[in-house]
């Protein structure tokens, strides 16, 4: 856990499907293209099948396309940061041992833009991902698709798998924050923008045009735990302060001057001295 708590944020949004959604194929053979990518569960609630979006998968899509946007991002399977942190604690093991160290904030501060955000071996994630349940009606398809041999990407001769895809349905999503900085909200604005823009898909077969998604209806309620931030926009309830902002467009412009390019932004470690949004 942290040792204090600063902040808090969440995002609540739909995610409505433009194009079918992968879900999963009907049998469990190895040669499933998707099956690499298959991100998507099929679960019973009030004994019906639902689609369900994991939390674990929206991370990663997340995290993925925010490792591409913020500079200097490990790619966490081929060399996390967390590794050349460890090394150097081992080679400064005395440092931590002086007065005023810090070795959260210290690990925070070594850590790479998508560490800081999303967690390492080494440090907490500040951000977590609810699982996605449908609302209201959607359609669940069946299709069959050539197989391809995932070893050497040919087409199978008379290899077929069959797969299931929801359509027309609506996804509702939601996304914490735990002593956020204002860039790591802005961060996942940017993801929004970009699934909506196509750029950013969900579940297999996205090659085919599949995973298609629109993110809309978005509101975002930020809370406070230092009162002195308060400012008019904000509510006080006396343990916190908070305010709730709904819409994509407005929730963005509060974030206009927020860079998420720039360097200095995303290394600062102080979140006393955070603005508020
Ligand atoms: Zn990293």
């Amino acid at each position: 856990m942290f040792k204090r708590l600063y902040n808090e944020a969440v995002i609540s949004f739909e995610m409505k499907t433009v194009s079918p959604l992968f879900i999963n194929s009907g049998d469990s053979d190895q040669l499933d293209p998707a099956a690499a990518d298959n991100t998507f569960l099929v679960m019973y609630r009030n004994g019906e099948l639902v689609p369900v979006i994991p939390g674990s998968s929206l991370k990663g899509v997340f995290r993925s396309s925010i490792e591409q946007l913020l500079p200097g991002s490990c790619d966490i399977f081929e060399n996390p940061c967390a590794r050349r942190i460890r090394q150097k604690e081992r080679e400064q093991g005395r440092k931590q041992q002086e007065e005023g160290f810090e070795l959260g904030k210290e690990r925070y501060r070594e850590s790479c833009p998508a560490c800081k955000m999303f967690g390492s071996t080494m440090i907490k994630s500040r951000i977590s991902f609810m699982d996605a349940y449908p609302e209201g009606d959607y359609r669940i398809g069946h299709r069959a698709s050539a197989a391809i041999d995932r070893i050497t990407g040919a087409t199978r001769r008379n290899a077929l798998f069959e797969f299931e895809y929801v359509e027309d349905a609506l996804f509702k999503c939601e996304i914490r924050f735990r002593n956020f900085f204002r860039w790591h909200i802005k961060a996942v604005l940017e993801v929004f923008n970009r699934i909506n823009q196509g750029f950013v898909t969900f579940g297999g077969l996205t090659s085919k045009g599949f995973g298609q998604m629109k993110i809309q209806n978005v509101s975002l309620k930020v809370k406070y735990y230092d009162r002195n931030k308060k400012t008019q926009d904000y509510t006080d309830q006396s343990l916190f302060i908070e305010r709730e902002i709904d819409g994509l467009e407005n929730i963005l412009s509060l974030f206009e001057d927020v860079v998420i390019t720039d360097n200095a932004v995303l290394q600062g470690c102080d979140l006393e001295n955070d603005k508020a949004v």
